[in-house]
């Protein structure tokens, strides 16, 4: 990961690190722990499940073929949804958090860690600047991906699947139905599997995400791409969940505008 410094510069974790003219070094050092990961090679892909069910395939594909610098004040929305996530899982069995599944496809893998499944309720919890009137899509589609990986024992104990909204002033709790949707993660997956291989960005899903979208001047053909076409689909890292925002730990929070 890059850092995108005020004066527009990208800069390495560790020139940053060193730097520290943005703010003190405990808070410097709050901001960047873990963001220095080196990426795995794979012989597969392994897309977490954030990266199918967003808005946008060709934002994922991109997310994966361009390095986007990131600016610090996004670092500290990403830490502060983790801290919440953190927060909460305190209040449930170590054992029912963070659960992680894998589904195994001929191409790809698909990769889930699920905030918690406890006494009957698939949790998703999600930090967002301000809670919407109803869950959004992709955040519902989430949720039922991970319903949809658990085997059907783990399945049978879940009554209810919930998407909890936090933001700094409220907690909105949303139940969504359960479906099961492995058919449409399967689908996701290959177009963008296929796309990788092609070299190719799948077709834009434009909505309101476009607005916030990094990579908005390349998709549009204002700027050029800059990943290297000689890449292979073997050369791309594992993709934990949400692996844009570099957590340190396994799951991120999703970054809500
Ligand atoms: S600008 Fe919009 S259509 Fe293009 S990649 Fe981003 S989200 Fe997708």
């Amino acid at each position: 990961m890059k850092i995108l410094c005020p004066d527009k510069s990208e800069k390495t974790i560790e020139e940053c690190a060193e730097c520290a003219k943005c703010f003190p070094k405990p808070i410097m050092s709050m901001l960047l722990k873990g963001r220095n990961r080196k990426k795995k090679l794979n012989s597969k892909p392994r897309y977490g499940v954030t990266r199918l069910v967003g808005n946008c395939l060709r934002k994922t594909y991109y997310d994966l073929t361009e390095e986007v610098a990131m600016p610090l004040d996004k670092l500290w929305i990403f830490t502060r949804g983790t801290a919440i996530h953190e927060f909460v899982q305190k209040e449930i069995p170590e054992a029912d958090n963070e659960i992680f599944k894998e589904l195994i496809f001929p191409n790809f893998n698909v990769l889930g860690f699920i905030d918690a499944v406890h006494d009957g309720a698939l949790y998703e919890f999600k930090t967002t600047a301000n809670i919407p009137q109803k869950p959004q899509d992709a955040h519902i589609l989430q949720a039922q991906a991970y319903y949809s990986m658990l085997d059907e024992a783990q399945r049978a104990k879940v009554e209810k699947i919930l998407v909890i909204y936090f933001s700094m002033h409220k907690i909105k709790v949303f139940e969504v139905p359960a479906r099961n949707i492995i058919p449409y993660l399967e689908a996701r997956g290959a177009i963008l599997t296929n796309s990788i291989e092609m070299k190719t960005p799948p077709k834009r899903e434009e909505g309101y995400i476009c607005s916030y979208c990094e990579h908005k001047d390349i998709c549009f053909g204002h700027k050029l791409s800059t990943h290297n076409l000689s890449r292979k689909s073997e050369d791309l890292p594992v993709l934990s969940e949400s692996s844009a925002q570099e957590p340190k730990t396994p799951k991120q929070a999703t970054l809500d505008v």
